[in-house]
C-alpha cells in the first residue's frame, strides 16, 4: 500500500510475536553498535502538534498523510511532522538528562 500500512502491519505483527522486551533489547543493541542512542519519548500528539507554532489539534490532520496547521497554516507530510516532534522531544529529554 502507498501509505506503508502493509509494512507497518508486518512490523507490528513481528513486535507482537517477539514481545516489546525483546524488540527493545534488539533496538538498544543495534543502536549501541551503530554508535547511536535510544531515547524513549511520549508519542501522544506528535502527529497533531504543529512543529512551527506548537498548536495541537486533531483538525491539523485533514487526512492520514497531510498536516495543515489550522492556527498558522504550516503544511507538511504528517510523518515528517511526527518525526520532527519525536526528535525534538528526544533532544529535550537528553538535554534535561545528559549521560
Ligand atoms: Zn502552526
Amino acid at each position: 500500500l502507498p501509505n506503508g500500512a502493509a509494512a507497518k502491519a508486518g512490523l507490528n505483527r513481528s513486535i507482537a510475536d517477539a514481545g516489546w522486551g525483546v524488540f527493545l533489547r534488539i533496538l538498544h543493541a543495534k543502536a549501541e553498535s551503530a554508535g547511536r542512542e535510544v531515547i524513549a519519548v511520549d508519542p501522544r500528539n506528535t502527529s497533531r502538534t504543529c512543529p512551527h507554532c506548537g498548536h495541537t489539534a486533531k483538525e491539523n490532520r485533514p487526512t492520514q498523510e497531510k498536516f495543515h496547521c489550522v492556527a498558522c497554516g504550516h503544511t507538511a507530510h504528517a510523518d515528517t511532522v511526527a518525526a520532527t516532534n519525536v526528535l525534538r522531544a528526544g533532544l529535550v529529554h537528553r538535554n534535561v538528562n545528559p549521560t
